[in-house]
This record gives C-alpha cells, sequence and structure tokens, in this order.
C-alpha cells in the first residue's frame, strides 16, 4: 500500500529536522551533509546522516537503515524512505529531497525490494516509487548468492 501524502511529508521533515538539528561543526567540514529517514510498518521513524570519507563512508539510506535494526525494526519491516540535502551552507529551508546514489538502490532492493522511495523529478516534484522502479533489470543479489550455493553443492 503507497503511503499517504501526510506519511511522506512527515518522514521529509524528519530528516530535515535530524540535518537541522546537526551541530555546525559537525557539518562544518563537509563530512555530514545528507540525511535520511525511513518509516517502519509500526509508524516509527529512524534518522541517519551521511559518513563522508575517502574510503566510501556511506549514504544516509544504509545509517537511517542501521539506526532502525539497531532498534530491532529489520529492512523487511520497513516501508518509505527518503533523503535531504542541505542546498547552500544554509539553516532551513534550503533542504532538499535527494534521489537514492545507485548503490543505495541496489542495498535498499536487495533488503526490501518492496519499500517505496520519495524521489523527485528533473523539476523537484516529489514522488514515491517502488524501489523496483528505480532499478530495472537490477542485479538480484540473494538470488545469485543462492545460486553460488546451489553451485557448489553439485560440484
Ligand atoms: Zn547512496
Amino acid at each position: 500500500m503507497a503511503p499517504d501524502d501526510d506519511a511522506v511529508q512527515k518522514l521529509i521533515s524528519a530528516a530535515k529536522a535530524t540535518l537541522r538539528n546537526l551541530p555546525p561543526e559537525v557539518t562544518a567540514e563537509g563530512t555530514h551533509c545528507v540525511s535520511a529517514a525511513c518509516l517502519s510498518q509500526d509508524s516509527r521513524i529512524f534518522t541517519g546522516i551521511n559518513v563522508s570519507h575517502f574510503t566510501g563512508g556511506p549514504c544516509a539510506e544504509p545509517v537511517a537503515i542501521g539506526s532502525a535494526a539497531a532498534s530491532g525494526v529489520l529492512p523487511a519491516d520497513l516501508l518509505l524512505m527518503v533523503a535531504v540535502k542541505r542546498v547552500h551552507n544554509d539553516r532551513d529551508p534550503a533542504m532538499k529531497v535527494i534521489n537514492p546514489c545507485g548503490r543505495c538502490r541496489q542495498q535498499m532492493f536487495d533488503l526490501n525490494s518492496d519499500i517505496d522511495v520519495i524521489v523527485v523529478d528533473e523539476l523537484g516534484t516529489e514522488n514515491v516509487v517502488c524501489v523496483k522502479e528505480l532499478l530495472p533489470y537490477a542485479y538480484v543479489w540473494k538470488k545469485e548468492r543462492n545460486q553460488k550455493v546451489v553451485e557448489r553443492a553439485v560440484e
């Protein structure tokens, strides 16, 4: 079931509040500039922020998923995800929804292929789409992993 507009706006607000409430010293060096929020089936919201690092620190989305897991909510129990980014160095309202990167799309797809994601089009209009729509012809990690197990069992 697609989330209603209230849930969408509430989740965007939660992601923005997380980013807005970061102390300036946390955001000063650009290490943390994106916030993500996810909604669970039992209506809880979990947030996370990215960790930008030259070794490939995580985006905000997997951090939010990990935050939910730390509270006992599995990825399969998540309904909706959003990420927001500060547009300039200002505080709210200079924040906007951003689309998940390719790696996050794959992670969300592998962990919960039914999760909905709030995305924006070229005009900045927000839409809710299933992660499956963000990965046509997707690589199915679980399927490939299981196939390897079967192949090993046959050898
Ligand atoms: Zn990402």
